[in-house]
């Protein structure tokens, strides 16, 4: 068992840190056993790059259905909104998948 610091952010999503200390297992210098276990958790304020990426893409979806409103009302718009249709589909299928990626590292205890 390897000692490791452990980046916890406020919405449940954490990643190693640091290298902290070897445990007496293992005599390779710089190696470690493969089981790590949580030196210190250095809490991180902001959202987590997950979050974070979320969020962008978010705001460019609610962006891209305000447009698409517009353009409905402006007529002779249909290819601009078809492809901004399946922009949005595309940005909302990338969403799902890091939410997916986020729940499962927030429920596992080793990666
Ligand atoms: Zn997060």
């Amino acid at each position: 068992m390897c000692y490791f610091d452990q980046q916890l952010w406020s919405c449940g999503w954490w990643k190693w840190g640091r290298f902290r200390e070897q445990c007496p297992k293992e005599y390779r210098t710089g190696e470690t056993c493969g089981l790590k276990l949580i030196y210190r958790t250095n809490t991180e304020g902001a959202l987590c790059k997950n979050c974070d990426a979320i969020q962008k893409k978010q705001r460019r979806v609610a962006k891209m259905t305000e447009d698409i409103k517009r353009w409905r009302c402006e007529g002779n718009r249909r290819a601009t909104i078809e492809k901004t249709e399946r922009e949005i589909g595309e940005l909302n299928h990338q969403i799902q998948k890091i939410w997916a990626d986020h729940e499962l590292r927030k429920n596992s205890i080793s990666y």
